[in-house]
């Protein structure tokens, strides 16, 4: 299969400087709004903070992949003593819970890394963060050509097809096709 070059940006997160100010949840909600920073709602953040500061526990978690199905089983840690809720550190948008959901549509969250149109120095919530808690870093790595991952828009209508079935989806279409 043939080479090509992928860029891979990545966001090391260090969860010892986060203080759960929760800069990046609203900068990330203003960001994606439409129109841009016209509304601030956390809910709509592709990044939310676990945040127990009775139990001294703020910790960054990004929004991944649309996942049609729950896990089977559940994990539970125990990090220096402090134990996280079932799930907390999954970054699926899955049925078994709300987060990463769009509160009005349900459809599925991802962080897209504030891709724009000329592209940003780096992500709004890295640029907010005033504990350096979030480290951006791009780099290039060769990949197969096949590893590109499916577009936003196909895993959206998935995600819609799971929620109302394919017919419905179909109809709703027509309808929006009709002058
Ligand atoms: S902006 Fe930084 S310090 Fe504040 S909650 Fe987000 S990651 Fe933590
Ligand atoms: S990188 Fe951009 S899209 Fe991703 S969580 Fe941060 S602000 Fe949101």
């Amino acid at each position: 299969m043939p080479k090509v070059m992928k860029k891979i940006k990545s966001i090391t997160i260090n969860a010892d400087l986060c203080n759960g100010c929760r800069a990046c949840e609203v900068i990330c909600s203003l960001f994606h709004a439409t129109p841009r920073y016209s509304s601030n709602n956390p809910a709509r953040s592709r990044i939310r903070i676990v945040r127990e500061p009775l139990r001294d526990i703020y910790l960054p978690v990004y929004a991944g992949e649309y996942t049609p199905a729950e896990c089977t089983g559940r994990d539970t840690y125990i990090i220096d003593g402090k134990k996280y809720d079932e799930c907390e550190f999954c970054r699926a948008s899955c049925p078994s819970r709300d987060l990463f959901k769009e509160p009005d549509s349900g459809l599925p969250l991802k962080c897209d890394m504030c891709e724009d149109e000329p592209p940003l120095a780096k992500p709004k919530c890295v640029e907010w963060c005033l504990n350096d808690a979030l480290i951006f870093e791009e780099r290039e790595e060769e990949v197969e050509e096949a590893e590109a991952s499916a577009p936003d828009i196909e895993i959206g209508v998935e995600a819609l097809i799971d929620k109302h079935g394919l017919q419905q989806v179909l109809d709703a279409v027509a309808r929006m096709a009709k002058p």
